[in-house]
């Protein structure tokens, strides 16, 4: 018999929920920090506060859908073809997209665990089997072990670099192995959310390697080093097929005319913020460097955090944080992600640190 009620499809009721960062807790007299979602401490240029602003003033008028401001912008930027470029409402958006428009029900997504959380929730929604493939003790991905992971049903592959929570990044030498290991009709998505704070030997060129590769995506975002997390814009780089298959399945009018204007002008003032991104890396060593002192051996972080593998002692390490006007990311049973921050934010995490450890 046909339900009373309207039915979503079976797998609807099992999507993970997303949980986000928290805000800090109002603590009277003392300042409070949010370093539970990776975001950029600094405030907006006042270059792209303005052009954002402008763009306010048509909200009554549709964006421009063909994002042709933002495409030719990206495609001077990095040297790419427009065709190859695809914008939508975050990176997480283009994920979703990437998933919808190449699984059917019952093909297999592999990533590596613990990555970004959305990942898990993107394959459920596009009806796919996730395929979870640990990282290593040291928060690196497994790439020979993702590669055997690939089966006849795997459509895509997401590598996350640096990986979100745990900090690590692959080299190059480590994507090519991995591409060359993984058959040319899967999808390789490299997540590069974190690119722009990577600082190593051999690190991915993923121009290079999309132009080398039909079946390579780059994922990118405007929300953390360019500082747009609340106007919601990323993109894809990947050849002309694949980009065309990521447009086909966008949200019509997905990107606003704020968020376009506002990475516009986030291009157009690179240099202030890619300044600030550097003052980011430096305090990331910093709190490394002050981390290793007290005794906490962390995974080398090549984004804007740092993860503590704290097992038991999470949710009060995490309650800890939050007494000292901090606020942190608990992967309940798992571990803590910290965002690089404000330099007091920062000193206070190096404060909690030591306390903790010495407890
Ligand atoms: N990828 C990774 C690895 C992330 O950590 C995030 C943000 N937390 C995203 C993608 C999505 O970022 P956005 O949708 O804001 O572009």
């Amino acid at each position: 018999a046909m339900p009373a009620t309207p039915q979503p499809r079976a797998n609807v009721g099992q999507i993970p929920a997303y949980v986000p960062g928290k805000p800090p807790t109002p603590r009277p007299g003392l300042t409070t920090f949010k370093l539970s979602s990776n975001e950029n401490p600094y405030p907006p240029l006042p270059g792209v506060l303005t052009a954002a602003t402008r763009a306010a003033e048509q909200m009554n008028r549709y964006p421009d859908m063909g994002n042709s401001a933002l495409y030719d912008a990206l495609a001077a930027r990095l040297g790419v073809p427009v065709e190859d470029l695809a914008a939508a409402t975050g990176s997480v958006a283009l994920i979703y997209q990437l998933l919808g428009a190449f699984c059917d029900p019952g093909d297999e997504v592999v990533y590596a665990w613990r990555s970004f959380e959305a990942y898990p929730i993107a394959a459920a929604v596009a009806g796919a089997t996730s395929v979870r493939v640990p990282v290593l003790a040291d928060g690196r991905h497994d790439l020979p072990a993702m590669a055997a992971a690939v089966t006849d049903r795997t459509k895509v592959v997401l590598v996350c670099t640096p990986n979100n929570p745990t900090g690590p990044a692959v080299t190059q030498a480590e994507l090519d192995a991995f591409i060359a290991a993984v058959p040319s009709h899967v999808v390789v998505v490299v997540d590069e959310a974190y690119l722009e704070f990577v600082r190593m030997d051999d690190p991915v060129d993923g121009l290079a390697t999309y132009r080398d590769h039909h079946n390579v995506v780059l994922t990118r975002t405007f929300s953390k080093a360019y500082g747009l997390a609340g106007f919601r814009v990323g993109y894809a780089v990947a050849q002309a097929p694949l980009a065309a298959a990521l447009r086909a399945v966008s949200l019509p009018f997905g990107v606003s005319s704020v968020a376009q204007a506002a990475a516009v002008a986030s291009l157009e003032a690179e240099d202030a913020l890619l300044e600030r991104v550097e003052a980011l890396v430096a305090e990331r060593a910093r709190v490394v460097a002050g981390l290793r002192e007290a005794g906490w051996n962390v995974p080398e972080p090549q984004g804007n955090f740092v993860w503590f593998e704290l097992g038991d002692r999470t949710l009060d390490f995490a309650a800890a944080a939050d007494e000292l006007g901090i606020v942190v990311r608990p992967f309940a049973g798992e571990g803590a992600r910290v965002s690089i921050g404000e330099v007091q934010a920062n000193d206070r995490l190096l404060e909690l640190a030591r306390s903790f450890e010495a407890r």
